[in-house]
């Protein structure tokens, strides 16, 4: 099937009662704020989206999306490629009142000023989210290997593990 860009926004509403599915791409180039997350977005992001209304009659959007990001390892410094991977179910966000009945499996998701959802913003928070907390190699892959942890060069605020603290440990048993 030949992907597609996706629509930047899209009326929910509509959307949901047409049931359309979307399968295409959003250009890394326009996924600017996890741009600014990480060192560099090194993929355009493939996405997949399909819209109903559910028995609640609220419009509804799953999907997946994946992007390959550039990140920078804590330990040692080097940056490293990392795939993100996310699905999602969200609806929009109407009102308090409304958003207090919606089902908790549902993320809410804002309307810009059109009252439309933009589907770049939905995916880009969506891999903001998933973003590892502190990004570091695995451990098979780091420039610091165990044995030149004495040598090698750490970043002075890594807490190292304090020898006497494995001792104390040992003698607590
Ligand atoms: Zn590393």
């Amino acid at each position: 099937m030949q992907k597609v860009k996706l629509p930047r926004t899209v009326d929910a509403f509509q959307t949901a009662q047409r049931r359309l599915d979307y399968d295409g791409i959003i250009q890394s180039n326009i996924l600017k704020r996890l741009a600014e997350s990480t060192v560099d977005v090194k993929s355009d992001a493939e996405v997949t989206m399909s819209f109903k209304v559910d028995e609640q009659r609220l419009a509804v959007i799953s999907g997946k999306a994946n992007v390959t990001v550039l990140l920078e390892c804590q330990r040692c410094n080097e940056n490293f490629e990392h795939h993100l991977n996310v699905s999602f179910k969200c609806t929009p966000f109407l009102s308090e009142e409304k958003a207090a009945l919606i089902p908790e499996e549902y993320e809410l998701v804002d309307l810009n000023e059109m009252g439309e959802v933009d589907l770049v913003e939905l995916v880009t928070d969506e891999f903001i989210l998933a973003l590892p907390q502190v990004a570091m190699h695995d451990i098979k892959d780091c420039q610091v290997k165990s044995n030149n942890l004495v040598f090698g060069e750490i970043p002075e605020e890594e807490e190292k593990p304090n020898p006497f603290d494995v001792l104390k440990s040992l003698k607590q048993q």
